[in-house]
Formats: structure tokens, sequence, C-alpha cells
């Protein structure tokens, strides 16, 4: 079924099927048929093809990495501006020389059927752009959270890959994620009846390491969009509701130098239609990692809540039992899926915007001090059964 709904599904990179099966009917010992081992699973069938736009510290340190692990795609290209960078992946991945790009002739990647994804990785206010040319050079697009800075530039970006008949996802790795998909059925699912209560906080202590995450014109903002989204997400699928109206205060500056653009950390309350409240908080000068529910009849939380790995849940009964896994790997796994089997995406562009428009809505609330409504933000939920 997979490879049938997969041909009717790939266009254009059905037409390399042919020189798949040739190649993969070569011996294997030499260095073409390992190569084309390496774009195949343990079934044959061919792995869909990524290219990760921005070799930054996450596609770097995480991406990569699980794109080793993967079982549906694999590391097909690249794109990037720096040619040190593009050789030291193309000798670490054997990467061929066609499949590695520029920010210049980025959008060549069109002719390229090796290519099916593109990720993007890039400076939050870059995502809209490399999403939309992406599109429009015929790509499904994985871009990280958040999705862009402004929800305006979300709809464009949705605009473009419904006018390309191609797919959108969001990085959400966390909806792929054991522990918070225990959460989101506790939750939903009302297990200890009616969630009354959530706590979300997430804050790091941000290193100088990337200068653009204190630039308001490349970030969008500080803490709020970068870390502070998980908070925003958890409250969400654990309520398995949107909030109606927020509430926000900022933190008080302790370094000028630093939070000149954006701000160091800020407090926010989603109030849900059912009165039931999120009591958020996120800094980039303060070190917490935690979601909780307290409910009609019981508790439960994870802390750690969203890191990579390691994280801990427990209840009011006693500890969950749930393992940890390669979160980027299984979200990567699960988006191939979807665009090879045309299923639907747990983590649409839609889901992506409404979260730009609530963290639009949560600085107006700082900014003003007054309750701002957010009826009007886009209706994306993962419900839990679907996941
Ligand atoms: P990074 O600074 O390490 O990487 C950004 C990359 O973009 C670098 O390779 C840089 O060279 C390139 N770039 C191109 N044009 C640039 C410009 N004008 N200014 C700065 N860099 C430019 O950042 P990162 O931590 O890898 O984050 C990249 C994206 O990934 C962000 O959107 C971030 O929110 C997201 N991210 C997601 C997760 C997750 O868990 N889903 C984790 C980390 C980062």
């Amino acid at each position: 079924m997979y490879r049938r709904t997969f041909m009717h599904y790939a266009g254009a990179s059905a037409l390399m099927l042919p020189a798949f099966s040739m190649l993969s009917g070569c011996g294997g010992s030499d260095k073409q048929s390992t190569e084309k081992t390496e774009a195949v699973d343990a079934s044959g069938e061919r792995k869909l093809g990524i290219a990760l736009v921005g070799l930054g510290k996450y596609s770097e340190g995480e991406l990569a990495p699980a794109l080793e692990e993967t079982k549906l795609c694999r590391l097909a290209g690249i794109v990037t501006g720096t040619p040190e960078k593009a050789e030291k992946w193309k000798k670490k991945y054997n990467i061929p020389a066609e499949n590695i790009y520029n920010y210049q002739n980025f959008d060549q990647i069109r002719d390229n059927p090796e290519i099916d994804i593109v990720y993007v990785v890039l400076p939050n206010s870059m995502h809209a752009e490399y999403t939309i040319r992406a599109a429009q050079a015929g790509k499904h697009v994985i871009c990280e959270k958040p999705m862009a800075t402004s929800a305006a530039d979300c709809q464009k970006m949705i605009d473009a890959c419904n006018k390309a008949g191609k797919k959108l996802a969001i990085g959400y790795r966390l909806h792929f994620e054991p522990h918070n998909l225990e959460m989101m059925r506790l939750g939903q699912q009302l297990e200890y009846g009616k969630v009354k209560r959530i706590l979300a906080q997430n804050g790091q202590k941000e290193g100088n390491d990337t200068p653009w995450r204190f630039d308001k014109e490349l970030a969008g903002g500080g803490p709020l969009p970068d870390v502070g989204i998980y908070c925003l997400q958890g409250a969400i699928y654990t309520k398995g509701q949107i909030p109606v109206s927020v509430t926000a205060q900022y933190h008080p500056v302790t370094d000028k130098d630093k939070f000149k653009e954006v701000e160091e950390g800020i407090d926010f309350q989603l109030q849900f239609e059912d009165g039931s409240v999120a009591e958020c908080k996120t800094s980039y000068n303060d070190q917490y990692n935690l979601l909780r529910a307290e409910a009609d009849k019981g508790w439960f939380e994870l802390q750690p809540a969203y890191q990579y790995g390691g994280l801990k849940g427990k209840t009011s009964q006693g500890d969950m039992k749930v393992e940890n896994i390669n979160q980027q790997a299984r979200q990567m796994d699960a988006m191939a899926d979807s665009f090879m089997n045309n299923t639907e995406i747990k983590v649409t562009g839609e889901m992506g915007m409404r979260d730009v428009q609530l963290i639009e809505a949560i600085y107006q609330a700082a900014d003003t001090g007054k309750k701002v409504s957010t009826t009007h933000v886009q209706k994306a939920l993962n419900h839990y059964k679907t996941a």
C-alpha cells in the first residue's frame, strides 16, 4: 500500500523509481550501491529526500543526526550560505554536489527529483520567504516553530502551499512525543475529570551564540515565540481547547544590554471558555520546564516537559510509565508518512498561524495591560483521538 500510494502521490519523484530499482539491483560492494541502500528503507521502498535549509545549531545538533535514524525519509540535500559548511556536510553525510544549494540558487531545487521535502530551519523572520519559495519549487515543506513573525506572513505561507498543492507541517516535535501525547490523552479524555488549571513554564538562560534571538526583526520577539510557544502549545493540547482571551505581564528587565529589543521574560494567562485558566511563564534569564494540569479528580504533570529527551511524567496516582524516544526522528517520519500517503498532518500551517496569532494577542495584552480576546484565531487543534 505504501509504494502504491507513494507512486500515485509522488508525481515527479516517481520518475526516479526506474533509476532506483536499477541501482538497488547492483552488487553491495561499490560506493554507489552503498549510497542507494541509504536511499531506500528496509523493504526497498524509496525514502523521501529532505533538504535542510539553514545549517545552524538545530540542524547540526538534532535534525541531521535524527535523519540517520528515520525510516521513511533521509537527508538528501542542504541549503547554506557558507561554503565551508557545505564542504563539511557533503563529506560527513555523503551528500552529492548537485544536492547542495545556496540562498541564491535555492529555487533550482525545483529541478531536483531527489528532494521531496524542504525543511526550513532559519531565523524566524526568514521562515516565510523560504517556505513560499519551496512551495513554488514544488516541494512539501516542514517549517520550524514559530511559523513566522506575523500572522500575515503565516497566511501567505498557507496560501502558497495550497496554491502549489503541497503540504505544510510545522516542526512541533512534541505532538509525536509519548509523554506529551499522554498529557493530551489524560487532559482531553477527562481521565481525571475536567482540567481546571494548567501551569506551563519554559525558560532558559540564553547565551550569545545565536545573536539573532535578541533581534526583534529576525526573531519576532524574545523567549515568547522561541520557548514560550511550548507553554502555549502544551496548555492547548492538554486542555483540548483554544483560549478565548489572554492577559500578560512582562518581567522586569535585569540585563539592559541584552534585552534592548526583545522581552527578557513574560507571564501570560490563557482563559478558556469553560472558566479554566492556564498560567504560563517564559524567560531567557531563568530556567524552568514544566507542564502541569490540575483537574477535578487529580493532577498530572511533566517535568521536564519540553526538552529533547529525559522527560519525566507523574500523576496523582504515581509515575507515568512512558518511554523517551528520538523526537525529531519520530516527527520527521510521521510527516514523511503524511506527505507520502496524503493523510492528515497533525501540526498544520493553520496551527502554526493560531500560535502566532495568540503570540500577537499576548504582546498586545502585555503592552496595554488589558485582557485581549482571542476568538478570532485559527481553530486548529490536535484532538487526541487522531493522535
Ligand atoms: P542558528 O542560529 O543556530 O541557525 C540558524 C541558521 O540560519 C544558521 O546556519 C545561519 O547561518 C543561517 N542564517 C541564514 N541567514 C541568516 C541571518 N540573516 N541571520 C542569522 N542566521 C542566518 O539557530 P537555531 O537554533 O538552529 O534555530 C533555527 C530555527 O530552528 C529557529 O526558527 C528556531 O526557533 C528553530 N528551532 C527549533 C527547535 C525545536 O525544538 N523545534 C529547536 C531549536 C531551534
